[in-house]
């Protein structure tokens, strides 16, 4: 059955903490139920696990559909169906114990397999895209279901035709290689340590990397030569190991966390004259002061 709550208070809901209240929010159980509500179009967005997202302090005049309830897959052989609220540590993790190679990546970040594909995560030079076989969507525009082959899905860095389009992923079907289950888990184990050495834990409520890497660049590298790393914005901070995180340190809201991503986005483009593209997303009102700011950041107005 879906759930349905009007005046719902996001912060709790996404890995930044941080949030005010939308107008409605749907969690739908099954993919059937979540075609009935885009049908109705009555919704503005939808979200999977909100570890992508920014979303204003305010309260957001947007109805949200969160698939985080459509949890379901299926391994057969090494062919791996999944449903776009699936969390792809739980699928990674499955696939490691059965000895299928190719989601070693999914075990460090907490995002739904809806929200990785739509901007083709990838993590440690393996992609979402790489076992990717095809998916079910639904196209928002002239309401019909579409199944799209890779090519079709048109994957680049940090993009699909999901965001160019407007579709909703419903469903995919990824193939993974067979491998040896020991060396899948060491891997694993790497990844894990890796991100441990230089990236927050959740217990530092963080959305991941802030701004998308230039052209043959780290926004990391560019962020750090700017001697940003523990750079304070009210209750945010640039993470003191990894300049191209933000850290929620204390009870920051959206306004602390753009301004201090303004103030980063301006030291690269005077000292390099590169414009780094947030990879976050914002969810917030037209507008506002913040939204002004996350305009030239997006936009190139100055
Ligand atoms: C600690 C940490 C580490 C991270 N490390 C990485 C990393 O190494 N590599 C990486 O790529 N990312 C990383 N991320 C970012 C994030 O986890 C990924 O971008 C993930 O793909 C987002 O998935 P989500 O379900 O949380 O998406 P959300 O944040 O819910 O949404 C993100 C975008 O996807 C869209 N979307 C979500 N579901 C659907 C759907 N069903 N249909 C259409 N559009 C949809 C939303 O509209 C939104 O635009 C990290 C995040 C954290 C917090």
């Amino acid at each position: 059955m879906v759930e349905i709550f009007n005046d719902y208070n996001v912060k709790n809901h996404t890995t930044f903490k941080i949030g005010g209240n939308v107008k409605k929010a749907a969690f739908p159980s099954s993919v059937s139920e979540l075609i009935e509500l885009l049908n109705l179009d009555e919704y503005d967005l939808v979200l999977g696990n909100c570890s992508n997202v920014l979303f204003s302090s305010e309260n957001i005049d947007k109805s949200i559909i969160f698939t985080d309830k459509i949890n379901e897959y299926k391994i057969e052989n090494n062919i791996v169906k999944v449903c776009c609220g699936t969390k792809g540590p739980i699928v990674s993790k499955e696939c490691s114990k059965k000895g299928l190679s190719g989601f070693e990546f999914l075990i460090g970040f907490p995002g739904s397999f809806g929200g990785m594909i739509c901007m083709n995560a990838s993590a440690h030079n393996q992609f979402i895209s790489d076992c990717f076989i095809s998916a079910r969507v639904y196209d928002t525009n002239n309401k019909k279901l579409l199944i799209l082959n890779k090519d079709e899905m048109e994957f680049g860095y940090r993009k699909s035709v999901i965001n160019e389009k407007k579709y909703i992923l419903l469903e995919a079907e990824f193939m993974l290689k067979e491998g040896d289950c020991e060396k899948i888990e060491e891997i694993m184990q790497r990844n894990t340590e890796f991100r441990k050495q230089r990236q927050p834990a959740l217990s530092y409520p963080n959305a991941g990397s802030i701004f998308k890497n230039p052209e043959n660049d780290s926004a990391g590298r560019l962020l750090d030569l700017c001697g940003l790393k523990g750079r304070i914005s009210g209750g945010a901070q640039v993470f003191e190991k990894h300049a191209n995180f933000i850290i929620n340190k204390n009870n920051a809201n959206s306004f602390d966390v753009i301004s201090l991503m303004y103030e980063m986005y301006t030291n690269v483009r005077e000292k390099y004259r590169i414009e780094l593209k947030p990879e976050i997303k914002y969810i917030g009102n037209e507008g506002s002061r913040e939204q002004k700011l996350w305009k030239i950041m997006t936009e190139n107005i100055h």
